[in-house]
């Protein structure tokens, strides 16, 4: 592969990421929908402005102003309101920081924080009000988290995470990779991004080049909540991640007005599969301060799992998790399976 054109492909993601749209109303009104709904609050642009890239722009359907992806990325003015319960650090994450940018909350699994930036910013994220700039294993920092993790031999896996670590430059994914790598404890590779789907011109030959060399199983957990968001290009984009090794899972977020009916999550899961990923967790949403309007009554979660795995061979049902924090790992929700004949539609919750 020529050095330039490698180069070429990738400023082309990082200029499609330093040109998203950071305007509601400008957003709203590319959609074709009244500007008057990005009445927002001061504090709602300042702290978790909207961000969204033109390719995630332009698989939300115009003149809807309930799109499943728009829903996802829209600041609404509810969210400056304070609802009991939902809090800056649902997770307790700062708790869980073993230095900066190395969050350890599980056996065996470490999760760095590399970067602070998001392709997307996403109303319901539980990072959403994380203290970023302190918490980030950036420059001389860095250094340190590797000094940790070769001193702690109980570490196997490490967990690149963020923000989104595929928005970090390719040169910069690769030295964590080789670093990590040096680690003679380490078994497993992982990387949590939702960059491949908002933006697939993301997965550059460079990028797939430094997966297939990765000589530790690599795990790539993608972030997808609707079917909507995998349009043909980002397909062909996750199967190229696919063809370079790599195992890829899906976590998805049970979110109200995106993707709480059965008729999404059977869809999402079929289409997942298509693109060669398996569906790994449905979370419960983290109360954080200002995704209230995300919320679903477990009752209503429940339900809908126990049509979709009714419905799907087992290995399109994601498991239905929420964090607890303090939790040795995230924990199950159980459900009762829906007993309806194979071909039946009645008692349907959709
Ligand atoms: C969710 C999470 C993990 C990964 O958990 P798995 O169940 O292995 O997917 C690891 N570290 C932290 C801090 C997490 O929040
Ligand atoms: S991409 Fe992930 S980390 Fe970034 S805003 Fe969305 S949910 Fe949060």
């Amino acid at each position: 592969m020529h050095r330039s054109r490698s180069r070429a492909s990738e400023a082309n993601w990082q200029q499609a990421l330093a040109e998203a749209c950071r305007d509601p109303g400008e957003l709203l009104q590319q959609l074709g929908l009244d500007p008057r709904l990005a009445d927002l609050p001061a504090s709602v642009c300042r702290d978790f402005p909207l961000r969204v890239p033109q390719s995630f722009i332009a698989r939300m359907r115009p003149g809807d102003p309930d799109d499943p992806l728009l829903r996802q990325v829209l600041p609404l003015a509810s969210e400056a309101r304070a609802v009991p319960g939902y809090v800056a650090d649902p997770l307790a994450e700062r708790s869980a920081a073993r230095g900066p940018g190395l969050l350890q909350k599980y056996r065996g699994r470490a999760l760095l924080i590399v970067t602070a930036a998001c392709a997307v910013h996403c109303r319901y994220c539980f990072r959403r009000a994380f203290p970023y700039q302190q918490q980030r294993a950036s420059g001389r920092q860095a250094q340190a988290v590797l000094a940790e993790l070769r001193a702690d031999a109980s570490i196997e896996e490490i967990i690149l995470s963020g923000g989104d670590p595929l928005s970090l430059s390719d040169a910069r994914l690769g030295w964590w990779l080789t670093e990590l790598q040096r680690l003679p404890q380490l078994r497993r590779l992982r990387i949590h991004t939702r960059l491949p789907v908002v933006l697939p011109s993301r997965v550059t030959a460079e990028l797939l080049a430094m997966i297939a060399a990765c000589r530790r199983p690599l795990v790539i957990v993608l972030h997808v909540n609707h079917a909507q968001e995998l349009d043909t290009a980002t397909i062909t984009a996750l199967r190229r991640l696919r063809s370079s090794g790599a195992t890829l899972l899906n976590q998805a977020v049970l979110l109200a007005g995106v993707n709480d009916s059965v008729a999404a999550l059977c869809e999402l899961s079929e289409r997942l599969f298509a693109a060669g990923v398996l569906p790994y967790y449905l979370h419960l949403l983290d109360p954080v301060a200002g995704a209230a309007h995300f919320e679903l009554p477990l009752a209503r979660a429940q339900a809908l799992m126990g049509e979709v795995a009714a419905r799907l061979p087992g290995y399109l049902v994601p498991r239905l998790v929420r964090e607890i924090p303090g939790a040795a790992a995230k924990t199950s929700v159980e459900f009762a399976v829906h007993k309806a004949g194979p071909s039946h539609n009645q008692n349907r919750v959709t």
